[in-house]
């Protein structure tokens, strides 16, 4: 059991902790490997849809044995249910409403330009701002 031990508390199955203690952390675990947010509905539905199927193929392996995995890939269940949420429709300073980018996964512009803030509190991009040619003058 000693390979389990440097896993983290998800992934051990940790039973004693708080179920939504053990999403936080999974989330941040997750959030850290893959930083580019859910960018549509369809792709937050595949990526939870996948972590249902682990769920599921570890309900089959299971054969009345330690629960440890099932805990495991219901809490990634979770975490990414809660990360759709949080992706696609909770509006954060820090992370553009529309494309998902934020300042640790910018934009980036054909010419590797990142994108910058195009307003105030942090909720859209200069990638995602339609250019408004209304603005232009006529001399
Ligand atoms: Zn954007
Ligand atoms: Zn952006």
């Amino acid at each position: 059991m000693g390979k389990a031990r440097s896993r983290s508390a998800a992934r051990r199955g940790d039973a004693s902790s708080h179920f939504y203690t053990l999403v936080d952390k999974e989330l941040r675990r997750a959030r850290a490997k893959h930083p580019k947010a859910f960018n549509s509905e369809p792709e937050g539905w595949a990526v939870i849809q996948e972590e249902l199927d682990e769920y599921r193929d570890a309900l089959r392996a299971r054969h009345g044995g330690p629960k440890a995995t099932c805990i495991a890939e219901l809490v990634e269940t979770a975490a990414m249910c809660r990360r759709a949420f949080e992706d696609l429709y909770q509006v954060v300073p820090g992370r553009c409403q529309k494309c998902g980018c934020t300042d640790n996964t910018p934009c980036v512009g054909a010419f590797g330009e990142g994108c910058g803030w195009a307003n105030r509190s942090q909720t859209l991009c200069t990638a995602c701002v339609q250019p408004e040619p209304r603005r232009r003058r006529r001399r």
